[in-house]
C-alpha cells in the first residue's frame, strides 16, 4: 500500500522523494527536498543523477530486500552531508509500477560531533604523552637526586655517629644533644630518599624481584632487633602472636621492608604504654601479616587515602609525627608486585591493623 503524500509534507530536516518506473521517475517531495535540490527536482521528470547517480546498482541491492544507502554532499548555497536511503514502499498494484521512497537525512549535527570527538580524542592521546613524559622525567630527577644525595648523607650520618661514639673526644652534653640531632635528622632523611628512590624505581618497571621462599620469623626478628630501642623508649608492649604457615615465595629485602614500614608506623602513632604487635595468619592459599597498634586510629573517611605518595591524615605543619607519607605508598606497591594486597581496618582512637596478604606460591604478575 502507498503511504499517503502528505504523510511526507511537513518541515523536517529530512528530505522525502517518491519515485517509482524504471528509470525512476519522480511522484512526489517534501519542501526539504525542494530546499535541498532546488530545481534539480520536478514531478514526473527521472530522478537527476546529481541526486542518484548509480540507479543500477540501488535497484539490484532493492531486488535483494535490503535497504540501499549512500552518502552524498548535497550542494547548493550551502554544502550538507547527507545520508540516503532508498526502500521500496509497495509491491505496485495491476497496472502500477512499485514505488520507493528516498529519504535524506542531515548528518551535519552527526559529522561534527564525529569531528569534534576525533580532535578531543587526539587531545587526549597527545596529552597522555605528554603527562607520561612528564612522569617518566620526574622519575629520572628523584631517582637521580636521591642517589646523589645519598652519598653525602651517608658520610654526615657515619661521622655524627662516630662523634656521638666519641671516636673523636668526649663531648659535652649540649655537644652531644645537637649531634644527636644531626644523627636523627639525618637518618629520616636518608629513609625518605631511600622511600623515594623505590618508589621511582617500581614505578618505572626498573625494580627486580628476588623472589624466594623466606622464613618470615626470621625477617621479623630482624626487624624487631632495629625498633627495640624504639619500643622501649615508649615503653610499649609489644607482641607475636600466631606462626607463619608456610614459607612465601618473595623478595626478601622487599619484604622486610614492608614489614618495617608497618611496624616503625605501629610504634610512631602508638601513644606511650600502649600495645603493638604483629599476628601470622593464614587463608586459603594466602599467608596474612598483621601490624596492629592500640594507637590513635585513622578517620574512616581518610582510610582509602593512606595508601596515596605523600598523603598524611594530618599534613598540617603543627603535626606531632614526623614523616614523608611515602611509606604505606611503597608498601602497596611492593605489595602489588608480589601478586598480594594491603588493607587496613582501623578505629578512631582505638588503633589500626594493617593486613598484608601474601601469595605462599609464585603468582604471575606484570612488572
Ligand atoms: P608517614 O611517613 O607519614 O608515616 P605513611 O605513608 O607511612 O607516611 O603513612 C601515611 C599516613 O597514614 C600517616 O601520616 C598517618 O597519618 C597514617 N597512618 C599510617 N599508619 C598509621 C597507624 N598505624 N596509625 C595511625 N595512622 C597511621
Amino acid at each position: 500500500m502507498t503511504l499517503p503524500i502528505s504523510e511526507f509534507r511537513f518541515e523536517c530536516n529530512s528530505a522525502f522523494v517518491i519515485v517509482t518506473g524504471d528509470p525512476w521517475v519522480v511522484v512526489d517531495f517534501n519542501p526539504t527536498a525542494i530546499k535541498w535540490f532546488e530545481n534539480k527536482l520536478k514531478r514526473n521528470q527521472p530522478l537527476s543523477v546529481q541526486i542518484v547517480c548509480n540507479e543500477k546498482a540501488l535497484r539490484k541491492r532493492l531486488q535483494r530486500g535490503r535497504v540501499a544507502s549512500f552518502e552524498l554532499e548535497v550542494m547548493g548555497d550551502f554544502k550538507l552531508p547527507v545520508l540516503f536511503t532508498l526502500r521500496q514502499l509497495d509491491q505496485g498494484s495491476e497496472g502500477l509500477e512499485p514505488q520507493y521512497l528516498l529519504e535524506g537525512q542531515d548528518l551535519t549535527r552527526a559529522k561534527s560531533a564525529e569531528h569534534m570527538l576525533t580532535t578531543y580524542s587526539h587531545m587526549i592521546e597527545e596529552k597522555t604523552r605528554e603527562l607520561e613524559a612528564a612522569i617518566s622525567a620526574r622519575d629520572a630527577f628523584l631517582s637521580a637526586m636521591s642517589h646523589e644525595l645519598r652519598t653525602p648523607l651517608n658520610l654526615m650520618i657515619g661521622f655524627s655517629e662516630s662523634l656521638l661514639d666519641e671516636v673523636y673526644g668526649e663531648l659535652s652534653e649540649a655537644q652531644n644533644e645537637v649531634i644527636q640531632k644531626i644523627y636523627t635528622s639525618g637518618l629520616s632523611l636518608y629513609s625518605l630518599l631511600t622511600n623515594l628512590l623505590s618508589l621511582s624505581r617500581i614505578r618505572s618497571g626498573k625494580l627486580n624481584l628476588n623472589r624466594q621462599a623466606v622464613d618470615l620469623v626470621t625477617i621479623c626478628d630482624h626487624i624487631i632487633d632495629q625498633y627495640e630501642e624504639a619500643i622501649e623508649l615508649k615503653q610499649l608492649k609489644f607482641s607475636i602472636e600466631g606462626t607463619p604457615c608456610c614459607q612465601p615465595y618473595v623478595d626478601e629485602q622487599w619484604s622486610e621492608q614492608m614489614i618495617s614500614n608497618l611496624l616503625s608506623n605501629a610504634i610512631k602513632f602508638t601513644p606511650e604504654n600502649k600495645s603493638i604487635g604483629i599476628r601470622f595468619s593464614t587463608s586459603e592459599k594466602l599467608i596474612r601479616i598483621t601490624v596492629w597498634d592500640h594507637g590513635i586510629g585513622i578517620p574512616i573517611s581518610q582510610q582509602s587515602k593512606i595508601f596515596q605518595p605523600f598523603f598524611q591524615v594530618d599534613s598540617t605543619l603543627a603535626r606531632g609525627y614526623e614523616g614523608s607519607g611515602l611509606g604505606l605508598s611503597l608498601v602497596a606497591e611492593i605489595v602489588r608486585l608480589h601478586g598480594g594486597i594491603v588493607s587496613v581496618e582501623s578505629k578512631l582512637g582505638f588503633g589500626s591493623q594493617f593486613h598484608l596478604d601474601l601469595p605462599c606460591h609464585a603468582v604471575d604478575i606484570d612488572q
